[in-house]
């Protein structure tokens, strides 16, 4: 079975994705599995570049088909950010109630209207001869008054659904993954590989 290199040593994310990726005859690995343990500077200036440097750095290890996604949120009313820098934004150990909070005040007063906000997520897919592939997706929504539910994590609190009526941490994982950025960019991708892979 053709094995599919994930440059992530988060096991949560890890997880959903050999969901969203069940139906592709692959094996999805970790690097640690794969025995590849090398640090990862994301220097990029954007989810894609950030996406391809993970992917680039991993594949400098292995002949394998190497994957790699980058993601975060862009909320317009603060001209796109916490934007690529979500996990860095007040510090990458500082619990998501503290970061959600201060994203609601720094939109204290502004209408609903003008809280418009995305997730974003680039995956990047690096083949065996080098080639390379990258597609971006995004889950429109709102910047929430308040936060509202228990599933998911980051900022899924704070993040209103209007279709649904609700956040994205109210969500069912399986609904989530329909919806998601996330979900639409690794489906997309497997698609591409799936024509390569037959
Ligand atoms: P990375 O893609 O692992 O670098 O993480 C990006 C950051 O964006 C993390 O801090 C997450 O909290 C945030 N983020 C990305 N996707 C989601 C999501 O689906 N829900 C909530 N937060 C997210």
């Amino acid at each position: 079975m053709v094995k599919i290199v994930f440059a992530t040593g988060n096991q949560h994310k890890l997880r959903e994705i050999r969901q969203i990726l069940s139906d592709l005859p692959c094996e999805l690995i970790s690097m640690k599995d794969a025995g590849i343990d090398v640090e990862i500077d994301e220097n990029g200036t954007t989810f894609e570049e950030n996406a391809l440097i993970k992917a680039r750095t991993v594949a400098e290890h292995t002949d394998e088909i190497v994957m790699a996604d980058d993601s975060g949120l862009e909320i317009d009313w603060l001209g796109g950010e916490p934007g690529i820098k979500s996990a860095r934004f007040l510090g990458e150990d500082t619990p998501h109630e503290i970061k959600n909070r201060a994203l609601i005040e720094k939109l204290e007063g502004v209408p609903d209207e003008k809280r418009t906000a995305r997730f974003v997520c680039a995956v990047a897919a690096i083949l065996p001869d080098k080639t390379e592939l990258v597609v971006r997706e995004t889950f429109e929504g709102r910047i929430a008054h308040e936060p509202e539910g228990l599933n998911g994590f980051g900022y899924d609190p704070i993040f209103y659904v209007p279709e649904c009526g609700c956040t994205s941490a109210v969500l069912s994982p399986e609904k989530k993954n329909e919806l998601s950025h996330r979900g639409k960019a690794f489906r997309e991708m497997a698609q591409k590989l799936k024509k390569l892979l037959k």
